[in-house]
């Protein structure tokens, strides 16, 4: 049995995913008097029939129903507000797969299908460690110049989503290893909040070298290094390819559209079906692109959770 400060605690991150994403759930980090913000947002009140109200915890919303509503109106009905608050915290384990599945939009209509890079163009490596040693001794574009050290990608080599970012920043450079500092950071929270832990996916760029000052990799890099990337995936075979950002949709896509153009479309990528959205560098720019971008994840789980 979890202990109360565990589930707690199971709240709390959760509701931290949520407000990180963009969700409607709110935390509150002081008791709430659930029952005073009921009468202030009750134009008729009515008489009160019910015991004082203990202060209640952070808590979140259930069914899509907000949870100080759903404690408001069960503290009405007679039901201590300690004990609603704490069965809905006992659910919050399981929120995060839920709440991704909960409401979500439609699964939205074909876009583009792509075929690239030709096969031509990409060499049978046998596996994943083989591309990862190649594109650590790689000299293909002048990016390795200014490279500390190549990021090949990393993941589960069974992955059934695969998630591709731009190319390294500075972190990345760094260490080797994509996406980590705070983008990687929120990019986890992202994966989470759809039940697929950063583990559990396969996580790479269109360009394994870091541009210098981050500038956006030039066409002939990502034509250099995308063999790469196409035979990851061949190796791979993710059931859904997520494309983080403008440049690497653009990239695989092969076609110079803004960001909006390509999002909610389920374009095909080598036949995989290949969903774009917000870099979480960019989200963390700007905060009123999350809950776009978590409809864009909860079509991830839709298509992961798909039979075909
Ligand atoms: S960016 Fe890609 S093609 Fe260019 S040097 Fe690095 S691994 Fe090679």
């Amino acid at each position: 049995m979890r202990s109360r400060s565990t589930v707690s605690d199971a709240m709390r991150h959760y509701l931290e995913l949520q407000q990180d994403l963009g969700g409607d759930e709110v935390i509150f980090d002081a008791p709430v008097d659930v029952r005073a913000a009921l009468r202030a947002s009750d134009p008729a009140p009515r008489a009160e029939t019910v015991a004082p109200v203990a202060p209640v915890a952070p808590v979140a919303p259930r069914s899509g129903i907000g949870l100080s509503a759903q404690v408001a109106r069960a503290t009405a009905a007679g039901r201590p507000a300690a004990a609603v608050a704490a069965a809905a915290t006992e659910a919050a384990p399981d929120r995060p797969a839920a709440a991704a599945r909960q409401g979500p939009p439609p699964i939205p209509g074909p876009g583009l299908t792509i075929v690239s890079p030709r096969s031509a163009e990409m060499p049978a490596w046998a596996s994943l460690d083989e591309i990862a040693a190649i594109v650590r001794e790689c000299r293909k574009c002048p990016l390795c110049e200014t490279r500390t050290h190549a990021v090949p990608g990393e993941g589960n080599p069974s992955a059934r989503l695969m998630v591709v970012g731009e190319g390294p920043g500075e972190s990345e450079d760094l260490s080797g290893r994509p996406f980590v500092g705070r983008a990687g950071d929120l990019l986890n929270k992202m994966l989470e909040a759809i039940a697929v832990p950063r583990a559990e996916a396969f996580i790479a760029n269109v360009v394994k070298c870091r541009p210098p000052k981050n500038r956006v990799p030039l066409p002939d890099e990502r034509q250099a290094c995308l063999p790469y990337l196409g035979r990851q995936v061949a190796l791979v075979q993710p059931k859904v390819l997520l494309a983080l950002g403008g440049t690497a949709a653009e990239a695989m896509l092969g076609i110079k559209k803004s960001l909006g153009a390509l999002r909610l479309q389920v374009h095909s990528w080598n036949g995989i079906p290949l969903i774009v959205t917000y870099h979480p560098a960019a989200l963390l720019r700007n905060p009123d692109w999350k809950r776009p971008a978590w409809d864009d994840l909860r079509i991830v789980r839709q298509l992961l959770d798909r039979d075909t």
